[in-house]
């Protein structure tokens, strides 16, 4: 961790279920602010920015105003889970 109280790094999907995007944010100890770096899984557009940091942590996709969520790691996994399962069974 070092210098950074929170930090993340994750893969988004798209409404089709297809990994288009990611999204990586930052929050320096000394900060409130988060570093926001994104690429949008619906449009492809990808930035850099800051935001104040708070839990749920959330950024709208200043193109197309999809609002990614960053969810909590442990739904992330599950959903890949059932992903899984569901591709098994077709
Ligand atoms: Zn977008």
């Amino acid at each position: 961790m070092g210098n950074f109280k929170y930090i993340t790094n994750r893969t988004l999907f798209n409404d089709a279920g297809e990994k288009k995007g990611n999204i990586a944010v930052l929050v320096r100890k000394d900060s409130d602010d988060a570093d926001v770096k994104y690429r949008c899984p619906e449009c492809g557009f990808s930035e850099q920015t800051k935001k104040p940091w708070k839990k749920p942590f959330s950024v709208k996709c200043e193109k197309c105003g999809l609002l990614i969520r960053l969810s909590k790691l442990k739904d992330d996994i599950k959903r890949e889970k059932n992903r899984e399962k569901k591709k098994a069974r077709e």
